[in-house]
């Protein structure tokens, strides 16, 4: 699918045209990856963060928030909690925290890869190289890292560099693919600045980086944060991103037009936006991956990223998060194995053809 292609979708406002994409998104969804909802346990280890980023709830920005970082015993007591319910995979999660060293979180991942039932994801953020493969030596199978917008200069804007580390995500992802992990990425949609041909290009690019992981959600204004304060200004009229579901389930599809083997989720804060219906319509329109999460209360409201998340108001076993009863009323089926990747044969093309 062209640039161009991708940027008349994301344009598009006519509900029997968006019909159209709705249904080509389902249908390679179910052609490459099946009706399987893969169930990834999400346990948010850490609330401390050494970034500033003007969109997150939890930045350094954040004198005034109580910060915790869970025990390795409570941590495994997740992750065997995860086990327990299914889930084939449990993803750690956390601000950009040194006092997480590379040791504790190799000898962490070795604990939970020993009961031999869970693949391990790791979300941790901008990690030293040696960090990174000393994780993946002791175990863990990926490592999700949204490059948030392609548009170097917003990006910057939202995303302000530390001294004496290069700006920009990019050449971790490469780093993380040549170390051999699963590789997840995404964007934040509606960020104020971010422009539709920009989001186009993130599009393009997902294609362009063989993800195995995408994940997008709509860009929710946290009032304790730059962003949420309005202190960034928006794209011209026409040319702003809409934060919105509709404009969410749009990337959801055509991610899964450009990548169509990769693992999408609906994700939390598309449930934010949507409580009711937010994550059926996101699995009905391209994504075949839930996290619930496993975090535990006291902590989950610490993680506060953004505003109102959806796990607030739900346990890891209720119907809003990963209720298989939700699952199976779609017509789809819990999955069931660690849910990796799953590569296209030789031969078959990388993307779907055009509309
Ligand atoms: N420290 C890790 C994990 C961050 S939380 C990292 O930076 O990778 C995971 C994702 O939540 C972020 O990548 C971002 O895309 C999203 N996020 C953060 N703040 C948000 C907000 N206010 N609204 C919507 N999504 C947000």
């Amino acid at each position: 699918m062209t640039r161009a292609e991708i940027l008349r979708w994301l344009r598009e406002e006519d509900p029997a045209t968006l019909d159209v994409l709705w249904a080509r998104a389902d249908a390679v969804r179910r052609e490459r990856v099946g009706d399987a909802v893969h169930l990834r346990g999400l346990v948010e280890i850490s609330n401390h963060c050494v970034r500033r980023c003007a969109y997150c709830g939890i930045s350094l920005g954040r004198p005034d928030l109580v910060r915790y970082r869970m025990s390795a015993d409570e941590i495994a007591a997740c992750a065997d909690r995860a086990a327990e319910l299914g889930y084939g995979t449990v993803v750690l999660q956390s601000g950009e925290d040194p006092g997480i060293t590379r040791e504790w979180v190799s000898d962490l991942v070795r604990r939970v890869k020993a009961n031999g039932r869970l693949a391990v994801t790791l979300s941790l953020g901008e990690r030293p190289e040696p960090d990174l493969a000393a994780w993946r030596d002791a175990g863990a199978d990926r490592y999700l890292l949204r490059f948030e917008t392609s548009d170097a200069a917003l990006y910057e804007r939202i995303h302000p560099p530390l001294a004496g580390r290069p700006p920009g995500r990019f050449a971790i992802l490469e780093r993380l693919a040549a170390l051999g992990y699963e590789v997840g990425s995404g964007v934040m949609i509606g960020i104020p600045g971010q422009t539709y041909e920009s989001l186009a290009a993130d599009v393009a690019l997902f294609a362009g980086m063989d993800l195995d992981m995408i994940g997008v959600g709509p860009f929710i204004p946290h009032p304790a944060s730059p962003l949420g304060r309005g202190e960034f200004p928006q794209a011209p009229a026409g040319e702003q991103v809409p934060s919105t579901e509709l404009m969410t389930c749009k990337v959801v599809a055509l991610a899964r037009l450009v990548c169509p083997e990769a693992n999408i989720p609906a994700t939390t804060a598309l449930a934010t936006v949507n409580p009711q219906d937010g994550r059926e319509h996101g699995l009905a329109r391209g994504a075949n991956v839930l996290m619930p999460n496993l975090t535990p209360a006291r902590y989950r409201a610490l993680y506060e990223i953004h505003p109102g998340k959806a796990c607030l108001r739900e346990g890891a076993a209720e119907p809003g998060a990963g209720g298989r009863g939700r699952i199976e009323r779609m017509g789809r089926t819990p999955g069931s194995g660690p849910g990796s990747r799953r590569r296209r044969p030789r031969g078959t093309p990388s993307s779907s053809s055009g509309p």
